[in-house]
């Protein structure tokens, strides 16, 4: 008999955004001539840029010939991405990195969760909260979570992003061994400033624990003095792997590729004390589980580096960020609190009731679809994510509606 994995029977059965579909859907039903915009989604959607898509089109062409064709590529990913990588996202702001220290994935989902294999089953996890769910969850998977009691997993430490905090949480009272940060934030669009960020590093290095730093949404910053990568702090090669997504820097929602970095200074200890680099560890990882992301996609991001994939893309990331800023100034002119939005695509809003009770309210009274903040975790109660991802067209007349609508 094949005994299953029980911890995955303790995943909360109904996943944030299936609720969301299955109001709205819900809705539809009762309001089938009602026109609903969404701007809850997390997904992109403007097309990708033409520097992509000449890549892509010059490594099918490639790999239809005898002389260009390419099976199983490298594990680790291509040369000419990781190079390209080191001296665009890296070398300017003074890091430097070796080049095996770059692993390309398939997105930064996939990594950000399979990274937990590479600790042991009982280590303690801390996580900010409101928090993205794959952290929490891809650890739940593998029993480290604990069980679930009012919304907290026993065995997880969470730190609270308030707006007393200014999202960025206070330091854990107690040791923990391994925490998740993301900067900028998803959900609350916040970003945590260099000498923020050098406080958890030196936790992190005092109290030997180990940090999972997603940065995911870097691209978005626009103010030169927000660290776009933890190593932009000294000795954060010690403590902290870093995972980054072309995902939402250049719409490869649906490409997939991304890439994690695994410094070689940094190690776990064993039960006896012996201190083993990481670095070979998720080579071997990877190796074994792994077979690489294809190689048009690497091409494609590739082209993102080039001058005019530089320029196409950031315009593309200056399109959202119009967004963001008129979001933001809508719902402040109409008296919300909001924050975010300024270094990253998100806009997360204080709600006069529960973050459900004004989801419904928008829902109904002007079709409009936010995210409920309480589905990433119970600190996101009272708060809606707002996301800067839709067309002008649509993001326009939302937020026209929800000024007819608030008055
Ligand atoms: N990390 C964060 C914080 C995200 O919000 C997302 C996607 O929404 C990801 C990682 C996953 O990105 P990818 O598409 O690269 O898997």
């Amino acid at each position: 008999m094949a005994l299953v994995n029980d911890h995955f029977l303790k995943l909360p059965n109904n996943y944030l955004f299936a609720d969301i579909a299955k109001k709205v859907n819900a809705f539809k039903v009762m309001h089938p001539k009602a026109d609903v915009i969404s701007l809850g989604i997390g997904d992109v959607t403007q097309p990708l840029c033409h520097a992509v898509i000449e890549a892509m089109h010059r490594a099918v062409d490639e790999l239809g010939t005898s002389a260009g064709f390419r099976g199983y590529g490298p594990e680790q990913g291509y040369d000419f991405l990781r190079e390209a990588i080191l001296k665009n996202d890296f070398l300017p702001r003074g890091i430097h990195l070796d080049i095996d220290e770059i692993f390309i994935n398939d997105g930064a989902k996939s990594d950000t969760g399979n990274i937990q294999e590479l600790i042991r089953w009982d280590n303690s996890i801390g996580v900010t909260d409101p928090i993205y769910p794959v952290y929490i969850d891809s650890n739940v998977m593998i029993g480290r979570a604990g069980v679930q009691e009012n919304g907290h997993w026993s065995n997880v430490v969470y730190m609270p992003c308030t707006r007393e905090n200014g999202f960025v949480p206070a330091l854990p009272d107690r040791r923990v061994d391994v925490i998740y940060l993301c900067y900028p934030n998803n959900p609350t669009g916040t970003v945590i400033s260099k000498a923020e960020l050098r406080k958890w590093v030196n936790y992190a290095l005092k109290n030997d624990t180990l940090i999972f730093f997603d940065a995911a949404y870097q691209a978005y910053i626009r103010d030169a003095d927000i660290p776009r990568s933890i190593y932009e702090i000294r000795g954060a090669r010690k403590c902290a792997i870093e995972f980054h997504s072309y995902s939402k820097t250049a719409g490869f929602t649906g490409v997939r590729c991304g890439y994690t970095i695994v410094p070689k200074d940094l190690t776990a200890a064993t039960l006896t004390g012996e201190r083993i680099p990481l670095n070979p560890l998720w080579n071997r990882r990877q190796s074994t589980k792994f077979n690489g992301t294809s190689y048009v996609s690497q091409r494609a991001a590739e082209a993102i580096y080039t001058p005019d994939g530089k320029q196409q893309v950031g315009a593309t990331i200056d399109y959202y960020m119009q967004n963001a800023e008129k979001i933001r100034t809508t719902f402040r002119k109409l008296g919300f609190e909001v924050f975010g939005g300024e270094n990253a695509p998100y806009i997360w809003m204080k709600t006069p009731g529960s973050s459900w009770q004004f989801f419904e309210e928008l829902l109904y009274g002007a079709n409009i679809v936010c995210t409920p903040g309480v589905g990433f975790g119970p600190s996101g109660e009272g708060y809606v994510r707002f996301t800067a991802f839709g067309s002008h067209e649509q993001t326009e007349e939302a937020l026209y509606r929800i000024e007819k609508w608030s008055k």
